[in-house]
């Protein structure tokens, strides 16, 4: 039995989801781009949206940052923030040839699917890389080894599948894609190539799995589950569809809580509360503000994990923080 199940339905409440909100690599790439405006002075570029949320950009614009698609939109010399999702590295050679100065803010987990990459693709493997087409990251992880990585785009993407030796072929993943559904397509690839090889760890990462689980826990309960994230915000997007997956009556994605529609609320005695991983706890807050504005006074915190890691900023921007501090 969950904790949700025990509390007696009385009248309007919250459940609100724990944990939810910024993860370990957000929290690090958002803090990268401050520490750089700090440490330099604005204007600082960053490639692509640091993170996947409206407030978040828009925040660090007011602070001096300047968001661009490429590098070619960055002058010469100055400074480029690569964002959390990761970069292929092509990227890279891009801002050496018009003398950028690079900070990845990529986050090490993404990082660490990068590395697994490479290494199968030294070794000759066939990649069956799970994700979702066009976004980021993925496109980030297949520039390391695009001749030995093809896109499996969810269990539907299955049969388009071909490889040269099924005897040398595994799987990885985008960190922000539904457990469930990346186990359905793991399963369906496995019955096509049974001799198919999973990644070293987990390529979904602890608070994309955490988040769901939390939410996978509260929706039974929930006339209406809600969402605060970004729609480009792909691990946001999954916990809606987790939530209706897992028992919500309906489920809903908002960037800030004035896009919440009441009456969404007609009618419904419990309503669920959670956070993608590139949100700010603020926006979280208002919507709760907002809720209680309607009654919903009474809030209950879920809590099924407890989450403690924290990665350092990158080394780039820390050794210049030294000698800053050095110098003063
Ligand atoms: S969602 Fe996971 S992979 Fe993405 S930034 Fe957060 S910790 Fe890293």
């Amino acid at each position: 039995m969950t904790q949700a199940e025990t509390t007696p339905r009385t009248g309007k409440r919250v459940l609100l989801a724990s944990p939810r909100g910024y993860c370990a690599g957000v929290d690090r790439a958002v803090q990268t781009v401050e520490e750089a405006l700090k440490l330099y002075g604005a204007p600082i570029y960053v490639r692509k949206e640091i993170v996947h949320n409206k407030h978040v950009v828009r925040t660090l614009e007011a602070k001096g940052a300047v968001f661009v698609e490429e590098n070619a939109e960055v002058p010469e010399g100055a400074t480029v923030i690569f964002s959390a999702h990761g970069v292929a590295p092509e990227v890279y050679e891009q801002a050496k040839a018009r003398s950028l100065k690079a900070i990845d803010a990529t986050c090490p987990l993404v990082t660490k699917v990068h590395q697994e990459a490479k290494r199968f693709a030294a070794e000759d493997y066939d990649i069956l890389l799970i994700g979702h087409e066009g976004h980021e990251e993925v496109v980030g992880t297949a520039g390391e080894a695009p001749a030995h990585i093809q896109l499996v785009d969810g269990p539907d993407g299955v049969d388009k599948v071909t490889v040269r030796d099924p005897n040398k072929v595994v799987w990885l993943s985008q960190t922000t894609l539904s457990v469930d559904e990346t186990l359905e397509t793991v399963a369906r690839l496995k019955s096509r190539l049974p001799l198919l090889q999973s990644p070293p760890s987990d390529d979904i990462c602890y608070a994309t799995s955490n988040r769901q689980h939390v939410v996978k826990e509260i929706a039974p309960d929930c006339d209406v589950v809600i969402v605060v994230g970004s729609r480009n915000s792909s691990n946001s997007v999954r916990l809606v569809e987790v939530a209706l997956d897992a028992g919500a009556r309906a489920g809903h994605l908002v960037d800030f809580a004035h896009e919440i529609d009441d009456a969404w609320l007609t009618g419904a005695g419990t309503v669920g509360v959670t956070s993608g991983a590139s949100v700010p706890d603020e926006l979280v807050q208002d919507v709760l503000a907002h809720l209680a504005g309607r009654g919903f006074t009474d809030v209950e915190e879920i809590t099924t994990a407890d989450e403690r890691l924290t990665f350092s900023l990158p080394q780039e921007l820390k050794r210049d923080m030294k000698a800053a501090a050095a110098r003063a």
